[in-house]
Parts: C-alpha cells; structure tokens; sequence
C-alpha cells in the first residue's frame, strides 16, 4: 500500500491478451499460453493491473545492487536489466499467489512472482535483523532484477544480489542464503512454467 501511496506501483488499465481457453494472461502481446495445453490462441482484453513505471534516466541495475564488492561488475547483466520494458505488468493470473483482490483488481490476478520474491527476501531480513542478500545464478538474475527495482531500497534496506561464483560463502550477510534458495526455486519452478 505505501508503493501505491508513494506512485512507485500504479494501478492502470491497460491492454493484455487472455487465452481464450482458460483466460490465462500472457502478457501484453501474442504469446502461446503457457498455462494450458489447447493451443487455442489469444484474444485481447483490457484489464486493470498493477504497474511499475521506470523512471526516467534512472538505471534499472547498478555497481552498488551487488554484493561482493571485490568482484567486477556483471555489466552484461546491467545492460540486460536496462532493456527491461519502461512500464512493467506487476499483476499476473495464476493459480497460487499474492491476491491482488483486495486492491481492488479481479480476484484472479496475483502479485507477479518475481516481485514478491523481493518482497519475501526483506521482511525474511527484516524478521532477522540482517541484511537483505538474494543468492542466485546469473541465468535467474537476467529474468527478475528489474522486478525488483521498485523495492531494492525500501524500509530503510538495501537488497543486494550476490552471484553464485563471485562471492565469499561464510560472511554473516548471506546468513540467509538457505531460506532465499528454497524460495526461488519454488518461485522458478512456477515462473518458468507460466510467464511470458
Ligand atoms: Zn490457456
């Protein structure tokens, strides 16, 4: 609600394409559902969804969102995050998840999975009064920073992403190492089944 309040996160109609065999939203062009087996195409549909406008000027990733000060900038990793699209789709149909309900959108629509695996990594370190450090691979890194962009700085916290291969395993920061992999691997799991 504060993201709402402050515009950081933006409730806007916009246009999307649903399956026309399970409604499943596929995303803001024609993308084959990924949801059902039909094939039965896409048709387009206006919706009010939860967005996140970049702002202008600003870089989605930078040096200081990485742990690990020693090891180089991943810089195709920040080129990667810039070619984010400018207005983000925070509000996704799926199965399982965060409601959205209660904003006021269609019961169906949950918090897109790679914003709320930011969101778990803080209150987790919030809860434990340590750092927020996100452990994980440069192939998952390219599908989620930018979602995360909104919330990095948020509450007083820096969420910082720490590569596997460039960072030293035994510091007290990556304390919550174990919790944050067991959450993006069910958040994968189910993004790389149903996003698009
Ligand atoms: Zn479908």
């Amino acid at each position: 609600m504060d993201l709402l309040a402050n515009g950081t996160l933006a409730l806007a109609h916009g246009k999307v394409r649903l399956c026309r065999a399970c409604d499943h939203m596929t995303g803001e062009v024609d993308h084959a559902c990924r949801a059902c087996t039909t094939d039965a195409g896409t048709r387009p549909a206006i919706r009010q969804l939860l967005v996140h406008d970049r702002p202008e000027g600003r870089p989605v990733l930078e040096r200081a969102d990485f742990h690990a000060n020693r090891a180089s900038m991943p810089a195709h990793l920040v080129n990667l995050a810039q070619s984010a699209p400018q207005r983000l789709l925070l509000s996704r149909t799926r199965a399982c998840g965060i409601s959205l309900g209660p904003l006021g959108l269609d019961a169906n629509l949950v918090l897109d999975p790679r914003l709320g695996l930011h969101l778990t990594v803080l209150a987790a370190a919030a809860q434990r009064g340590e750092d927020p450090v996100m452990t994980l691979t440069e192939n998952a890194a390219a599908h989620i920073v930018a979602y995360g962009a909104p919330v990095r700085r948020w509450g007083g916290m820096q969420l910082r992403y720490a590569l596997h291969g460039c960072i030293p395993y035994d510091q007290h920061a990556l304390a919550i190492n174990a919790t944050v992999c067991r959450i993006w691997c069910a958040v994968c799991w189910s993004t790389a089944r149903t996003t698009r």
